[in-house]
């Protein structure tokens, strides 16, 4: 589907690619796989319905910050994102609201894009529905039925015939996957976690409490897609991602990136799914960014503290000061969104654009290698928020051998996304 038009970053000079992340599946601190000229990323997209919260939007900008880094290291990147447009949730929501399914999408999709353009969030080279893949889906599914990978589950309890589970113990002994190997957690947090984001371990039929769905069979009023084998039916969430990944990215892709939420199941299983298929891994590396809270508990849709990007738009927030907002807090730490923290935001901000007009303006070169730096360790962002705030006060080091090259509005929008000027 259409993506969204943020500006190409400003070329700059280019910088040594020396990034260290933290990989989920081997918990250790190393180089993310690329190779010195491209890379490749995928992260999970929306459920497009309470579009855009501050906890989708740390997501989207935290890998906005990879995508930025590797372009300053002259890598080009290519990028994947999905959007989940038809589930589950967005069913409830929709039947709950009395808005069609369709509409709801749509109009959540829009607002999600247009948060992402005032964000700086650099758009995805391919952008893809769901809705947009699901021949490919089903195709995938009746693959990992034929070879043993995938099995049919009888309906009970008023449930039809012929929702399809992926046989997690056959693939474990088809292929190099293994379970827990991309979440790197224990049976009894995987156990504990399923139920809670979206499995169903009570589902009679199922050979492993932990096989998730692959093909939901169509359940009157329920959307549904003509399959061939399958019957009329839907993809279950963790194929959707693997099939998209695969259609528009190498076989392994560079980094899978998402939400915390995310390692269990859903990128565990994406990956299983992937390899299951091939015999290739999903992605080299995989990467999860924190939780955001409010009023001291997590931002999510169920308890319905959400704090929205529109919203604080349309009261007048400047874009800039939120993704400066966001980007005091490291990727991987979970934090509480405050209005202190947006206060505080919005006068570095004010002291970073005052400095544009002082001495060292022309400092790009000295501001680009610092922050660079502070980014090749596990995308520190504050270290590079730092680095800006120290320019502006004249005591970065460095700063009295500034000479040609960009100056320093220019390397904060190109590098992190901050629109000075
Ligand atoms: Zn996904």
């Amino acid at each position: 589907m259409k993506s969204w038009s943020t500006p190409t970053p400003a070329p700059l000079p280019a910088c040594p690619d020396r990034l260290r992340v933290h990989d989920t599946a081997t918990g250790r601190l190393r180089h993310p796989g690329n190779g010195p000229d491209r890379a490749s990323l995928y992260v999970c997209g929306i459920t497009p319905y309470d579009a855009t919260h501050l906890g989708h939007a740390t997501t989207y900008v935290s890998f906005d910050l990879l995508q930025r880094y590797w372009r300053a290291c002259g890598i080009a990147v290519t990028y994947t994102q999905n959007v989940t447009d038809v589930d589950d949730p967005l069913l409830e929501r929709a039947e709950a609201t009395g808005v069609d399914w369709r509409e709801l999408a749509r109009e959540q999709t829009d607002l999600f894009r247009a948060d992402m353009e005032a964000l700086e969030v650099l758009a995805p080279d391919h952008y893809v529905g769901v809705t947009e893949a699901v021949g490919l889906v089903a195709e995938a599914v009746a693959g990992l039925i034929a070879a043993g990978l995938a099995y049919r589950v009888p309906g009970t309890a008023g449930e039809p015939d012929g929702d399809v589970y992926f046989d997690l113990r056959a693939a474990e002994r088809a292929t190099d996957w293994r379970l827990g190997s991309v979440s790197a957690m224990d049976a009894a947090t995987m156990a504990a976690v399923f139920p809670e984001r979206g499995g169903d371990p009570d589902r009679p039929g199922k050979r492993d409490r932990l096989d998730p769905l692959l093909w939901r069979v169509e359940r009157p009023g329920e959307p549904a897609w003509e399959a061939g084998t399958l019957g009329r039916g839907r993809p279950g969430w963790h194929i959707e991602c693997s099939v998209i990944a695969r259609e528009h990215l190498p076989a392994p892709f560079t980094v899978q990136g998402g939400g915390s939420d995310l390692r269990f199941p859903h990128h565990e299983f994406s990956a299983a799914h992937a390899t299951a298929v091939d015999g290739r891994p999903l992605a080299l590396t995989y990467l999860h960014s924190g939780m955001v809270a409010l009023d001291g508990r997590k931002m999510s849709k169920s308890l319905g503290n959400l704090e929205l990007v529109s919203r604080l738009r349309a009261r007048g927030e400047e874009p800039v000061a939120v993704r400066a907002a966001v980007l005091a807090h490291h990727y991987r730490s979970d934090w509480e969104w405050t209005e202190q923290g947006l206060e505080e935001a919005r006068r570095r901000v004010a002291a970073w654009r005052a400095a544009l007009t002082g001495p060292h303006a022309g400092a790009g070169t000295v501001v680009l290698e610092a922050a660079h730096r502070a980014l090749s360790e596990d995308l520190d962002a504050p270290a590079a928020l730092r680095v800006l705030d120290d320019w502006a006060a004249g005591t970065l080091p460095g700063l009295e051998r500034a000479g040609d090259g960009p100056d320093v509005a220019t390397v904060a929008h190109a590098l992190l996304g901050l629109r000075l000027r």
